[in-house]
């Protein structure tokens, strides 16, 4: 079991790469604290956990309001009794985020709020309960931050507010990364490439629009959630004890990408 002794909280956890999380995390040993603004998906989770035998609850909350990620916290601390492990990994890309002389300010602030403050208020309450739980000579807690491959390359079809908010989750856990290096508290934004999520298929709502992002990775197909749970799991594990600060970076090489393969 590589999540032995660990508590695990994930936001997202109703869907896509943070119920593939949750579900691989539980079957690792952590039990896992669901939370999504989506209660049924949430519940389903849970109970997906219960029934692979692991343990779980669901809370609601929404990751861009303070109260509510102090209560997900605490639910962690008071049913599991710690807190090890913290995947802020809710986020939205709005329909309407474009360019930056049609995208709206309403929407802009929606994506800020919930994509880039969600993961500020996720450690602003979390690294206190996180310090809580790291005993002295263990390999102490990790936070995992869900970013995008955007937040390192331009596109020309533009999602502004997206784009911006991931390029702020990478800078902020570069910052959290240094500030908590000596209190055993690891700090790594996963990067993943396009997936064949609700995210990005509700987004790339035509064949035409997915087309126009698969000629871009090399391996010549969206990534799976799962996928993502895999590279989540080293991260949330002692066996990444070396890695903070990190940009960790799963995409079927978009990144690496000049041109794809014929
Ligand atoms: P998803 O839509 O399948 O799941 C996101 C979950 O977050 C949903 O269950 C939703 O209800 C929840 N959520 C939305 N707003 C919330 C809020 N305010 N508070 C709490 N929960 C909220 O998406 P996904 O593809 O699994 O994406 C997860 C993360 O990965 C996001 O941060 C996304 O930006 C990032 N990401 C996704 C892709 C992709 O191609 N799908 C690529 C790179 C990064």
């Amino acid at each position: 079991m590589r999540l032995e002794d660990k508590v695990a909280l994930i936001t997202g956890a109703g869907s896509g790469i943070g119920r593939e999380s949750a579900l691989r995390f539980a079957s690792e040993g952590a039990p896992v604290v669901a939370v999504d603004i989506a209660d049924a998906a949430g519940e389903e989770s849970v109970a997906m956990i219960h029934s692979q035998g692991g343990e779980a609850v669901f809370v609601h909350a929404d990751v861009s309001s303070a109260d509510d990620c102090q209560r997900m916290i605490t639910a962690a601390e008071q049913t599991f009794g710690g807190l090890h492990i913290l995947m802020n990994n809710a986020g939205i890309m709005h329909g309407d985020d474009g360019d930056a002389i049609n995208t709206s300010e309403d929407v802009w602030d929606l994506t800020m709020a919930i994509n880039l403050k969600g993961v500020f208020l996720g450690c602003k309450y979390g690294i206190p309960a996180l310090r809580r739980s790291v005993v002295s000579g263990s390999t102490g807690a990790s936070i995992i931050n869900t970013a995008s491959f955007v937040a390192l390359m331009g596109a020309a079809t533009p999602q502004v507010a997206y784009t911006a908010s991931k390029g702020g989750v990478l800078a902020l856990t570069r910052e959290l990364a240094v500030t908590h290096a000596r209190e055993n508290i690891r700090v790594n934004a996963l990067c993943p490439g396009p997936l064949h999520t609700r995210l990005l298929m509700d987004y790339l709502d035509t064949q035409q629009k997915k087309q126009r992002r698969l000629v871009h990775i090399p391996v010549g197909r969206f990534g799976l959630a799962s996928e993502m749970a895999n590279a989540a799991l080293y991260l949330a594990s002692d066996e990444s004890s070396f890695t903070t600060g990190a940009e960790f970076v799963v995409d079927g090489g978009i990144t690496a990408a000049y041109t794809t393969p014929e």
